[in-house]
């Protein structure tokens, strides 16, 4: 399937929960080997080549840490998806 979005992490902001990780239908995200300034691991967008712009990631993480945003030439119907 072709890409459909971009996925953006405030990786200062995440506390490495990785639920985002595992609410990813098309496995895009994985945990970031560095550490943020807190000393998290975030999760960061590893494969952005198979984002479908579902939005899971954005609905699940609980700090509002990710922006999804379409692609040009897809819909944007769905409330998660901005640009
Ligand atoms: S759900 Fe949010 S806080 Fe948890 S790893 Fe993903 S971006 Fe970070
Ligand atoms: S928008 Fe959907 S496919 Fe893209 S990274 Fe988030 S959960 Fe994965």
């Amino acid at each position: 399937m072709a890409r459909k979005g971009t996925v953006v992490i405030d990786r200062e902001l995440c506390k490495g929960c990785l639920l985002c990780v595992h609410f990813c239908p098309m496995n895009v995200l994985e945990a970031d080997p560095q550490p943020n300034a807190m000393g998290s691991y975030p999760s960061k967008a590893a494969h952005l080549g198979h984002c479908s712009a579902c939005g899971n990631c954005f609905e699940v993480c609980p700090d509002l840490c990710i922006t999804v945003y379409a692609l040009e030439g897809v819909a944007k119907e769905l409330n998660h998806v901005q640009g």
